[in-house]
Formats: C-alpha cells, structure tokens, sequence
C-alpha cells in the first residue's frame, strides 16, 4: 500500500474513533443544487430574443413593440406551465402574443397551447403538423390554424422570423426558426447538443433523409442554435460545430448499419454489435447507441 494512502486510511480511522466521543453526526452530504423549474434568459447580443425552460424542455419567444411571437408551449402532462410561459412574457411586455408557432408534431413540445389561443395568438405549425394534430385529437392539443409547406416568413414590429421546413427528420413537420438578422435559429429534436439522439428522438424518424436536412440546415445563415431541451453542459446554446458533428454521427450510423444490414445482421446481431467508438464520447452514447442502431436497421433491414 502506498504510504500515503495508509496515512490516510490511519487518519480517517482516527477521526472516525473521535466522532462518536463527541456525539456528533456525520454531517450529511450536501445535495448538488437543483435548478429552479422555470427560467427565462434573453439571448445574450439580442434586442428581443428570449428562451423561456420548463424543467427540460425550451421555448424561444420574440418580442417586439407589435406583439409577441411565441413557440412551442411545452406543457405537455403539466398544464401550468403555458400559464407560467405567458406570465413570463407578460412580466417583460403587455404587447399581445399574436403567434403561437410549433416546431413539429410531438405533443412534449406542443401540449398546453389553449391559453395562447385563448390570449389571441394565431397557431401555425408545418402542413403535416396540422394533418396529424386533426387526426391524433390529442387531449390539450390545439389544432393550428394556419400552416407552411415549405417556407413562410413573418414581419411583425420590426422583426423578420423565417419558418424554414429542410425535410423530414427527427420528425416530419419540424420547422427551422431562423431569425435572419440575428443569425439565430430555434430547431427542435434533430440536433442533439453534442449527444447520441435518445429513444424517443429516433421512434419518429426518417433515417438518410435526417442527414440531408441537417445539410439544409447548416446552408442556412446562422450561427447560434436554440435547441428545444437544454442538452449537455446546461442550457448553452448549439452551434454548427455541434450539427456538424450530429450529421457525422448519423452519416457513419446509417454506413456502419447499412454494412451489418448487407450482412443479414439486422436487428441481430447488429443491435448488439454494431458501435461507433469514434462517436463513444457523446453524451448519452451508452444509452442510446443501441435504439439508433435498432431503428437505422430497421430502415436498411425491413424498408421501414
Ligand atoms: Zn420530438
């Protein structure tokens, strides 16, 4: 044993002799902080640009002297939290809330968005987002009113908000949010911050396709990413580095399971054996690893 550590060992021996004769409690382990459940921060270099977190989740709103224009209302199994999301606005503007814009389909993003409506705002949402919305009637999901196909832009005091659709991908109405004179964009679930996407961000997802709208994307004029869940390293915004990376993440994925697929490997073994150690340092790798290759196969496997 090195001497060190025996010293060691010696002293914590003696101090665990001591303790008790002074009939003190070991103190207790200082929890880590937890963060407080609801945040809203302007976007550092920004006029008007805001992101306001729910626990994991994270919406962009805009405000401008004509109204406001929100996303999202991430409310989905906590209907509160559209309530706290327009009280957050109003504490900053009295300005009316004239939109109300959804990312894509999934209702942990887009539940809850009533009191919006009830406040005035219109609701858009990509055209497959509203075929599904009307389809699905899902509890507390409201049913956008107005849609983009492939690129509607929005003027409102002085602010210019680009709705971008560049494919299908984690989902197939998700929407880019560029904001072209802060080279800004809000995109949701199909680019991890610096993660392997989880198993709920591949369930819905379009494999090949994923790869060629995260292209589009990175063509576009931005530099900073409002991701819709504040990812590793807590609550940064992304960058193109980090899309960069997700597309290379996806582009060996789908060669490694197209090679196992050829193979006759999918699903197995190819779930359990097909890993990406260049790709091992990403957050959530162990985790996810498997789900991702479980879905790609199912795309070079069975065609689905
Ligand atoms: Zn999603």
């Amino acid at each position: 044993m090195p001497r060190i550590q025996a010293i060691g060992i010696a002293v914590a021996a003696m101090i665990g002799a001591i303790g008790p004769a002074f009939g003190q409690a070991p103190p207790a382990p200082t929890p880590a902080p937890s963060p407080p459940p609801f945040a809203t921060t302007k976007v550092d270099g920004t006029d008007n640009v805001y992101v306001f977190r729910y626990q994991n989740h994270q919406a962009m709103f805009v405000v401008t002297p004509a109204g406001v224009i929100a996303t999202d209302p991430i409310s989905y199994g906590r209907p509160q939290t559209a309530q706290t999301y327009i009280a957050e606005i109003q504490k900053i503007t009295k300005a009316p809330i004239k939109y109300l814009i959804y990312s894509h389909h999934h209702y942990d993003h887009i539940a809850g968005g009533k009191p919006f409506k009830d406040a005035g705002a219109t609701v858009i949402a990509h055209r497959r987002a509203k075929e599904r919305l009307a389809a699905l009637k899902g509890r507390d999901v409201v049913v956008p009113d107005q849609i983009v196909d492939q690129k509607r832009t929005i003027k409102l005091g002085g602010t210019t908000l680009e709705l971008i659709y560049t494919g299908r991908n984690h989902s197939d109405s998700s929407l880019v949010m560029f904001l072209p004179k802060e080279r800004l964009i809000f995109a949701v679930d199909f680019n991890a911050l610096g993660a392997v996407p989880s198993r709920l961000a591949v369930n819905d997802s379009y494999p090949v396709e994923w790869e060629e709208s995260l292209k589009r994307t990175l063509a576009l004029n931005w530099d900073r990413q409002i991701p819709g869940h504040p990812g590793p390293g807590g609550g940064r915004l992304g960058t193109k580095k980090d899309m960069e990376e997700q597309l290379a993440f996806m582009t060996e994925l789908s060669a490694e399971v197209k090679k196992a697929s050829d193979a006759g490997k999918c699903f197995d073994p190819a779930t359990k054996d097909v890993r990406l150690p260049n790709r091992a340092t990403l957050q959530g790798y162990e985790q996810n690893i498997e789900w991702n290759v479980h879905r790609w196969c199912g795309y070079w496997g069975r065609g689905i």
